[in-house]
């Protein structure tokens, strides 16, 4: 059989070390690949080049499909981007998966029970980055959450947990109070949890969600969320773990895909050759499975687990109760070699064969709807007569205010001030003006520059604006607290 291409990055500080302890644990396994070795990081970063990758390591990359990749070290100070979102994003690896399984009794922790992954959108939410000042006092970031993005991510945590043979997929969102954005996240999991009749399908609360994974990770199965909260959960859950250096992240494209451990490159041990490298060969178990060797992957984990629970320890996890001898980066490697082929006795063997998550390269749903612009929300930087909403309300109705659209309400930091409520708030000196036609009817282009001019000639600064529409008749725009 042909070997299977890989390009591989031995990373900075530890990165090398443990690299290379862990591709001869590969190589002894059969896990006969073509490996193709890629710079990237503290070297390329110091280069000049900011993105921490050379242009032309994209073609090699375009080649192997799939990226093995040891930790980096990101230089301090201003203008450097991270290296791993500029690969997920211009690889398009939109699912990061980590799991979290307690090793008891090998490894202290409390929830001895827990084995739980969580699928996380790797794209979208917070993290698109879009952010900008308004005014002295305000800054804002947009949260996006698309349809094909969610229906992504929701297909692939229940398929990865149909193929992983696990019962249940929990999805966490805030949609309560993001009735839009969370809310489509929650809409698009109950529409996909209908094609999976055999899956326990559940949504929770992101914060009730998020306290019961504390408390209780054990009843945890997959858990699917929107980026943000889904770096949050997947530390937490790892901590919970009692060995966050073992955690390994997948990050799973239509057609690339990239393996990494969780940790860092450790600079404070760099060179000492004490480096426990599990974290990154933990991380090669789903890669072995992604290309089709489950049977390899399933060898080195249960070798791993073997040499784990035979008191064979690294100095980070050495405990002079429960271990047996104290090693190095190279001699743990090649204990673990030692012990390919044998299972664990303490701790539960794993089983992959047959277990392969391929891509999902489903076409997104047409959505098919009818827009209609029905108003506009102006957004002021106004800092005048003391922040009264009330002044302002009667500026825009006096000069404003006109034709077919009328002045509905102003909110501030989200809560309506105009017309007034009854409890007087601290205000900001940014400002939500929102204008609809005067039956609620649809409102044109030209209507909106009009009103725009008027603000303009009543010498108002409006910083932004968000057009208000109706789709299939249904507002999609959130009211004012207190509207
Ligand atoms: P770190 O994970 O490198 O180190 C935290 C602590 O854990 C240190 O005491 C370290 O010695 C120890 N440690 C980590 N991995 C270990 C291992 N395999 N064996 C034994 N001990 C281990 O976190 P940090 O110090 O915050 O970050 C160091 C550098 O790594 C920074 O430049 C950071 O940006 C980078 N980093 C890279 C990645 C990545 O490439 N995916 C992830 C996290 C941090």
């Amino acid at each position: 059989m042909a070997k299977v291409p890989i390009a591989v990055a031995y990373g900075d500080g530890i990165g090398p070390e443990i690299m290379s302890a862990c591709l001869r644990i590969l190589d002894a396994a059969g896990a006969d690949l073509e490996i193709t070795e890629i710079e990237v990081g503290e070297k390329v970063y110091r280069e000049g080049f900011s993105s921490g990758i050379r242009p032309d390591t994209w073609d090699i990359l375009q080649h192997t499909h799939v990226l093995y990749k040891a930790p980096i070290t990101t230089p301090q100070g201003g203008g450097y981007k991270s290296l791993n979102v500029t690969i997920r994003n211009s690889l398009g690896l939109y699912a990061n998966v980590r799991p979290s399984a307690s090793y008891y009794p090998v490894v202290d922790t409390n929830h001895p029970m827990m084995d739980l992954v969580i699928v996380r959108e790797n794209e979208e939410d917070l993290y698109a980055g879009i952010e900008h000042r308004q005014t002295a006092e305000v800054y804002q970031a947009l949260k996006l959450i698309t349809r094909p993005g969610t229906e992504k991510i929701v297909r692939y945590a229940f398929e990865f947990t149909k193929r992983t043979g696990r019962k249940k997929v929990t999805c966490l969102t805030k949609d309560n109070i993001l009735k839009l954005s969370d809310g489509l996240f929650h809409k698009v999991f109950d529409e996909i949890a209908t094609e999976y009749p055999t899956i326990e399908a559940e949504h929770m609360i992101i914060d009730i969600g998020t306290a019961k994974l504390a408390a209780q990770p054990e009843i945890f199965d997959v858990i699917v969320a929107p980026n943000l909260y889904g770096d949050i959960l997947s530390d937490v859950a790892s901590q919970l773990t009692g060995s966050v250096g073992l955690g390994v992240s997948s990050n799973i494209g239509d057609r690339y895909a990239m393996f990494e451990a969780v940790h860092g490159s450790a600079p404070d041990i760099a060179g000492r050759g004490i480096a426990n490298p599990s974290g990154l060969l933990l991380a090669a178990v789903p890669m072995l499975i992604h290309l089709g060797k489950a049977d390899v992957a399933e060898r080195i984990h249960n070798a791993w687990k073997r040499t784990l629970e035979e008191g064979i320890h690294t100095p980070d996890i050495y405990k002079a109760d429960r271990s047996k001898v104290r090693v190095g980066t190279t001699e743990f490697a090649f204990e673990v070699q030692q012990r390919l082929g044998y299972k664990p006795e303490i701790l539960e063997a794993v089983n992959y064969q047959g277990d392969i998550i391929t891509q999902l390269s489903m076409p997104p749903t047409q959505v098919n709807v009818h827009k209609e612009l029905v108003g506009i929300d102006v957004f002021l930087d106004w800092d005048e007569q003391g922040r009264d909403p009330s002044v302002l309300g009667k500026l825009l109705e006096d000069k404003v205010n006109s034709g077919e659209m009328k002045l509905v309400m102003i909110t501030n930091r989200g809560l309506k001030v105009y017309p007034a409520n009854e409890i007087k708030t601290f205000s900001t000196d940014h400002w939500r003006c929102r204008f609809q036609q005067k039956n609620n009817g649809v409102i044109s282009h030209k209507q909106i520059l009009d009103l725009l001019q008027k603000f303009d000639a009543a010498g108002l600064d409006f910083i932004k604006t968000e057009n208000l529409y109706t789709f299939d008749g249904e507002p999609a725009f959130s009211l004012g607290q207190g509207q």
